[in-house]
Order: structure tokens, then C-alpha cells, then sequence
């Protein structure tokens, strides 16, 4: 399957989200992300930061008056019930959180999720009314038998099954190679953006040219102060999404800066 490059970048909003995995006690967030406010005010790009459920609390009351978006590192599908250990999307919202990352790698290799279990993730938390970062990507052996393109592409239709065109607007797809994950191997910006042409053009399948110009595609993976601008700079590439830099409020910074308009 062959990228094609999608030029109408200025149609749609570049956004740089954190996600600060199973890092950070409460009192250790309410630092970061104080150290992370000042340097992103007036950022020409949606910030958001995506914590732990137990510092969202403290991350919330922190960001409020500031345009930082919250967001959880994923939701459970049902509403409550029997599911011991696990977080509900109205519980989110009725926390005040507006984002939800889900289908993170870590999740599917670590935690059993699939594709049809990330889909049923997503319906719930646009039911509850949050915004979703699905993650979508390929591992080094599946980039090597070349079927990067196929696979994400799957990913993404499963993913977005029953979502409908309105709903769409709240979804970000973030292209994240698992090979490129924590590793500090990151994809050159010719991947990077290839992948997220591929995206767009399968987004653009399902809902149409306008909806896919208008749609977020943020890469990750290793993606840091140094390299930001670069991978930014691909047409398809519209935002990043961004673990270990997004612990260390300078480099964070530095990205957002590179997303601005
Ligand atoms: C991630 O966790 O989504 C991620 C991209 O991590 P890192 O930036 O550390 O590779």
C-alpha cells in the first residue's frame, strides 16, 4: 500500500499531546505540569497531557484557566459494572477530563487488546463525550515483511467502526511504529510520513476528502526536541504524540514550539 501525500495542512489543528504512561505520583504531576504551564501559554497548537487516573485530580485543578487538555490513558468500554481494576469513560467526563488515549501499543502487547476491544473502547468514550488519540501502528518484524501499510489501515477501519462522520471530529489518529516506542529509534520523517499519508487516505475512504483533510494525524515514537521540527514538517504529519520528552517540561515545550503555526 502506497502513501500519498495530503497537502491541505492548514485546514487542520496540529496537537501535541504527553503521555506520561505509569509515571508521576499526584504531588510528583502537580510539579510537572506546573513546570510545563509557563512554558506553553499562548502555544500556537492544542497541548495536551495525558497522566495516570490517579493524577488527574491534581493535573485538572493545575490546568484549569489554561488551555491544556486532560486526558486519561484509556477507558473501559461498559459504562460500571463487574470489571475490577478498571476505569469507566463517564467516570472520566464526570471528572472534567477531555481526552482518552486509546489502543496504545503497550496496551495491545501488554494488556491483550485487540482491535475489535479498542473499537468498543472508543464507542464508549464518545458516547461519554471525550475526545479519543487512537493508536494505530506496526512492530519491527511487520515493517520488515512490509506490511506496515495494510496493517495500520486495518487497525484504523476496525478501530473506527460505527463512528460516524460528526463523531470523527473528535478523534486524533497518532502513527506510533512500535519499534520506535521508548526505544529512542525514531522513524525518519519519509516514514513517518508515508504512514500518515496512509491514514489520511483511509480516513478519507471511509468519510470523505473534506473529513480527512480536516483530521488530525499526530506521529510518535521517540519523538523529541531535536527531531520535532523535521518530523513536523511532512505534510501528513499534523502533531505528535509524546512519551519520555513529555516528562521533561523544556523538551515538551520545544515540540509544542515546533508545532505552532
Ligand atoms: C508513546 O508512549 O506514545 C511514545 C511515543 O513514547 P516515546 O515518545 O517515549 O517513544
Amino acid at each position: 500500500m502506497k502513501g500519498e501525500k495530503h497537502m491541505n495542512k492548514e485546514l487542520r489543528k496540529a496537537v501535541i499531546a504527553g503521555n506520561w504512561k505509569m509515571n508521576k505520583t499526584p504531588d510528583e504531576a502537580k510539579e510537572l505540569i506546573e513546570g510545563i504551564k509557563p512554558l506553553v501559554k499562548g502555544a500556537g497548537c492544542g497541548v495536551v497531557v495525558c497522566v495516570p487516573y490517579v493524577d488527574l485530580a491534581a493535573v485538572l485543578e493545575a490546568a484549569k484557566g489554561t488551555s491544556i487538555g486532560v486526558g486519561a490513558e484509556n477507558c473501559h468500554w461498559a459504562n460500571s459494572g463487574a470489571f475490577t481494576g478498571e476505569v469507566s469513560a463517564p467516570m472520566l467526563t464526570s471528572m472534567g477530563v477531555q481526552y482518552v488515549i486509546i489502543g496504545h501499543s503497550e496496551r495491545r502487547t501488554y494488556f491483550g487488546e485487540t482491535d475489535e476491544t479498542v473499537n468498543k473502547r472508543i464507542r464508549a468514550a464518545l458516547d461519554a463525550g471525550l475526545n479519543v488519540i487512537l493508536c494505530v501502528g506496526e512492530s519491527l518484524a511487520q515493517r520488515e515483511q512490509g506490511v506496515t501499510g495494510e496493517l495500520v489501515a486495518m487497525q484504523t477501519k476496525i478501530a473506527l467502526g460505527g463512528v460516524s462522520k460528526e463523531e470523527l471530529k473528535r478523534i486524533i489518529i497518532a502513527y506510533e511504529p512500535i519499534w520506535a516506542i521508548g526505544t529512542g529509534k525514531t522513524a525518519t520523517a519519509q516514514q513517518a510520513g508515508e504512514v500518515c499519508g496512509i491514514i489520511r487516505s483511509v480516513v478519507a475512504g471511509l468519510y470523505g476528502k473534506d473529513a480527512a483533510d480536516a483530521f488530525t494525524v499526530q506521529y510518535g515514537g521517540s519523538m523529541n526536541a531535536k527531531n520535532a521540527a523535521d518530523l513536523l514538517a511532512q505534510p501528513d504529519v499534523d502533531g505528535g504524540l509524546i512519551g519520555g520528552a513529555s516528562l521533561k517540561p523544556a523538551d515538551f515545550a520545544e515540540i509544542v514550539k515546533a508545532a505552532s503555526k
